[in-house]
């Protein structure tokens, strides 16, 4: 395992156009990255959101039938807050995702029908740093995002993908981890910030079975925390960072 350091995030790279962002859960990309969705947005960038699960495990006090609708509303909403109009479901089945082909196809055609330069996801490694477990849902879908990259450029891995139209798209030129133990770029969070707070604020039903604090008190404590401290190796300013595979 690489051992975090000190050393300062680079920037990230912004010369680029579209970037697809694909997680296991509503609620994965809220929890720390939404900032720089929203800095990308308003630069003029197009940003689509592809979940593996409605996350219809999340919430012990709501039976899957009732929960999946739910909150695939409130992501819906949470991806309007931060300009993101598309946002799409493969699912898979949430808490039980399995890393292996059919999850690497899903997620290369995907790449192939939104055709991203850059491509992001969560955390794929065991922990998020030290002994603070990730979850096998995160693992799965991380590692099978940073294979579906290359997966989508190669005609003759998926053929049947071709064959349904979505022809091969090499493009991806960046896969950015979010939640990394072991960062190596950052984006500014002081402008994306306030809409960060708004759109994690959209996962209410969630965050309302997760804690008995005020959700809004919870969700902004949370959010500029993370970013503060994230923000100590970029130049302090409050920041969202990512590892950055290029290809
Ligand atoms: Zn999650």
């Amino acid at each position: 395992m690489t051992e975090p350091t000190t050393a300062q995030l680079k920037p990230m790279p912004d010369d680029w156009q579209r970037a697809l962002a694909v997680v296991a859960h509503p609620d994965d990309l809220e929890y720390g990255c939404s900032a720089a969705i929203a800095a990308w947005t308003d630069a003029g960038r197009e940003v689509a959101y592809v979940l593996a699960t409605r996350g219809e495990a999340g919430i012990d006090t709501l039976e899957p039938a009732q929960c999946g609708p739910l909150r695939e509303r409130e992501q819906r909403a949470s991806a309007a807050v931060v300009g993101v109009s598309v946002v799409e479901f493969l699912d898979h089945r949430d808490g039980v995702i399995e890393y292996g082909t059919a999850l690497r196809r899903d997620i290369a055609a995907a790449i192939r029908r939104h055709r991203p330069e850059l491509v992001i996801t969560l955390n794929h490694r065991d922990t998020w740093g030290g002994v603070d477990w990730n979850t096998p849902d995160h693992v799965a879908v991380g590692r099978a995002t940073l294979d579906a990259a290359g997966d989508a450029g190669n005609r003759w891995i998926f053929p049947e993908l071709t064959e349904q139209g979505l022809e091969p798209w090499n493009g991806v030129r960046w896969v950015a981890v979010a939640g990394s133990n072991t960062p190596t770029h950052a984006v500014d969070a002081t402008p994306g910030m306030e809409r960060a707070v708004r759109s994690l604020l959209e996962h209410r039903t969630y965050i309302e079975a997760l804690t008995e604090e005020d959700p809004e008190s919870y969700v902004r404590g949370f959010l500029t925390g993370y970013a503060k401290s994230t923000g100590e190796r970029f130049g302090g300013r409050p920041a969202v960072a990512f590892e950055l595979f290029g290809r």
